[in-house]
């Protein structure tokens, strides 16, 4: 069958696919490959002078500002190694508010004085570069006659190379900030906040006893889900073209019951498509490990190993160019998109973290001695404060109109954030709550008193998969943030509030010593408090259940839907406070955060809408129509030869399309008001307005799907584009 409409016409593509010559890549073996195209210690180490390169580590390792009389060393360095590497070009490349990574590219090559080139990349070049920063939202911290912004390189993330046919360029991971160094991007509050954290980090761990703790880091690895279609069917779908997501579309009549598909056969197109995947990563060196269907046909997860926060976050952006990148070479198109398909599993992007250093390893891992137990309880204990004090503003970290879609839906976390901590960890904390118990629940009678604390088991076994905030055994998971998103914004909110609560303990822990209190009572104490105070936050049970909502709400914990709820926590007093303390925004980099989620929510909405009423008008409605045409036609002949016909078929679809017309009325008329200047007026005006005539509109489409002559519809099924690949 060929097919008329664009729809039949990728139909017949997609079956008729053959992956092009040469394709499927001969990985070679991991360890040759891993970091290939990274400028990575041991390349270091190889071409710089010994006390450059102890300078460069010191800096990446141990958090000490840089030298700056060593970045001529290390430009002309690193330029030769990217040129023998093919490189012509280098970039910075920063992450502006946009959410995406820009890319400011170089020649390599300067014109010398005789006329001739000469490979130029001096300290200069690599440390600073001066974008023309005026298309990137800034949220008023940039008057317009100073559009300048300047990237600064972030030595702590490695530099790369990127490789294109044209030739490779050398990309420079750099923050990005205005004339007045406020941050217009995601990297430098990731910086700031992580420098905030790991100094209360070290008040604690003199406190107990370390005399020179390394700096403390966080790490992170995040969990990216997508779904992979074919991208003839992708180009037949403005919708998903244009917002990520599709506005039409009637579910399939076999949805994801098909819970077989998780850890199910991958199909053989898409397991090239992920070693190429994987391969691609594998020379970028971001440590790309398990691989497994999800919930969803068409979805899968890739979770590259955790990494330090900062390295973890510019690995997960170029993890997501690549993979887009790398599914084009095999025909397909990734959706990064929270929820691309309604009523179908979302995506999310489970940010695993911990705190640790070289010295005293990963904190939140539980210890084989009492001491180390008594410290990892005070890491835990400032996790639950931070979590309960500051759960608005985890929130609104992973608010965004395209994670409305997911969150609070049956198969994502709640609105509401809480922390499972497990069973036995749950039990230990109560007994601490009354006073220091003597009992632990597996191990039988055990002193308590922080100094004699029972052994923690590393894994509690106990998994909770409804928690916005679950302990792992040795990590927490915050499994609210989208697919879509950067996790800058949750690690910056998670390293902030946790700096704060470290603060609390370790002042606290001071005043309480000082008042000639015995430090094990002293920490008893604390633990006390904190989860005497915090401890409503916990929650163990089913995150999914309606009696969660009822219990949450009884218990005081917010519970903020959407992102319009969201959203003002980042101005409250409060948060204006918490991040100015720490040094990680002052207020006015505060407000402008706070505008531009609101415009960018509104912007994506309105683009939506718009796309809503252009697919309607021009390919739902005309298709019904001549449906509509095609039913009239077969009637009138019936009545020509004296045949009483059934009316029901030609009714029934004339009422829907009745609807549809109103429907696209309504929303024309929607958008033809005036936007209001008021950033939160025009957003109140796109989730109130703007999204229930949408939906108007899209009831009709779809109830027009299941009428409408197969070989008339004009756009690829829900069904044709989660199983046909
Ligand atoms: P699951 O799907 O069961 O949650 P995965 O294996 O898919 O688990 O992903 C777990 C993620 O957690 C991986 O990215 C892994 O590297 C990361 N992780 C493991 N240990 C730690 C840790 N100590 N700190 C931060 N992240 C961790
Ligand atoms: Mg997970």
């Amino acid at each position: 069958m060929s097919g008329s409409t664009a729809r039949l016409q990728a139909i017949d593509a997609v079956k008729g696919y053959q992956p092009p010559a040469g394709i499927f890549p001969t990985p070679g073996a991991p360890g040759e490959v891993f970091g290939q195209n990274v400028f990575t210690k041991t390349v270091m180490q190889a071409r710089l002078p010994k006390t450059v390169f102890k300078s460069v580590i010191a800096t990446i390792e141990h958090a000490q500002t840089l030298d700056p009389t060593i970045a001529d060393v290390v430009a002309s360095a690193m330029k030769d190694w990217a040129m023998e590497r093919g490189a012509t070009h280098y970039a910075h490349v920063f992450y502006p508010l946009t959410g995406l990574t820009a890319e400011k590219h170089d020649s390599f090559l300067e014109p010398g004085l005789d006329g001739s080139s000469i490979a130029e990349f001096a300290g200069k070049t690599l440390t600073q570069g001066e974008p023309d920063a005026s298309s990137f939202p800034n949220g008023g911290l940039r008057a317009t006659f100073e559009a300048r912004g300047y990237t600064g390189w972030d030595v702590t993330s490695p530099a790369y190379i990127l490789e294109n046919p044209n030739g490779n360029t050398l990309c420079i991971p750099t923050v990005f900030v205005s004339m007045t160094g406020e941050a217009l991007d995601h990297k430098t509050p990731l910086l700031r906040s992580q420098q905030a954290m790991a100094k209360q980090a070290d008040r604690i761990l003199h406190l107990f006893g370390h005399q020179k703790p390394d700096s403390v880091v966080s790490f992170a690895g995040a969990e990216q889900e997508y779904f992979l279609i074919d991208r003839s069917f992708f180009f037949s779908r403005p919708d998903l073209l244009n917002s990520g997501r599709t506005l039409f579309g009637a579910l399939p009549p076999k949805g994801q019951e098909f819970d077989d598909h998780y850890f199910g056969a991958i199909p053989d197109r898409v397991l090239a498509f992920m070693l190429d995947s994987e391969n691609e990563l594998f020379k970028l060196g971001i440590p790309a490990k398990t691989r497994h269907n999800e919930v969803a046909p068409g979805q899968f997860e890739l979770a590259p190993m955790f990494e330090r926060a900062n390295v973890a976050t510019d690995h997960q952006q170029l993890l997501m160019v690549t993979l887009k990148k790398v599914a084009l070479k095999h025909g397909m198109e990734v959706l990064f998109h929270e929820k691309p398909f309604a009523g179908i599993n979302g995506s999310g992007k489970h940010v695993n973290f911990s705190l640790g250093n070289t010295t005293e390893g990963n904190l939140l891992l539980p210890g084989d001695t009492p001491h180390e137990n008594a410290q990892f309880l005070v890491f835990c204990a400032a996790v639950i404060r931070a979590v309960h004090k500051y759960a608005g503003l985890l929130r609104a970290s992973v608010a965004s109109a395209t994670n409305d879609h997911r969150l609070g839906a049956n198969e994502a976390p709640p609105a509401i954030i809480s922390i499972f901590l497990g069973d036995q960890l749950t039990d230990v904390f109560d007994q601490v709550a009354k006073g220091g118990a003597t009992a632990s629940k597996e191990k039988g009678t055990l002193m308590i008193g922080v100094d004699t604390l029972p052994v923690l088991p590393t894994d509690p076994g106990d998994r909770n998969r409804t928690s916005p905030f679950a302990f792992t055994g040795n990590r927490f998971e915050f499994r609210a943030p989208g697919a879509l998103q950067s996790i800058a914004g949750p690690m910056v909110t998670i390293n902030t509030i946790l700096a704060e609560a470290l603060d609390h303990i370790a002042t606290e822990l001071d005043s309480l010593i000082a008042d000639g209190v015995e430090f094990n009572s002293a920490v008893q104490k604390v633990l006390e408090e904190i989860i005497t105070v915090h401890g409503t936050v916990v929650f163990n049970g089913d995150g999914y259940s309606d009696d969660w909502q009822i219990e949450a709400e009884a218990r005081g914990l917010p519970n903020l839907r959407t992102t319009l709820d969201a959203l003002p926590e980042l101005i409250t007093e409060e948060s204006l406070e918490l991040f100015s303390t720490y040094g990680v925004f002052n207020h006015r980099e505060m407000h402008s955060r706070y505008e531009i989620a609101l415009e960018h929510y509104a912007m994506s909405i309105e683009v939506e809408a718009k796309l809503t009423l252009e697919m309607a008008k021009t390919q739902i409605l005309p298709a019904a129509l001549r449906y509509q045409t095609e039913l009239a036609t077969n009637l009138a002949s019936s009545l020509a030869i004296g045949h009483e016909p059934d009316r029901s078929t030609f009714e029934e679809t004339s009422a829907t399309i009745t609807e549809l017309q109103a429907a696209i009325r309504a929303l024309t008329e929607d958008l033809a008001h005036d936007h209001p200047l008021d950033p939160m007026l025009e957003a109140r005006h796109a989730a109130d307005d703007h999204l229930p005539a949408m939906l108007a509109v899209r009831a009709a489409a779809d109830a027009l799907e299941g009428m409408v002559a197969d070989d008339l519809w004009p756009l690829p099924t829900y069904q044709e584009m989660l199983y046909i690949l």
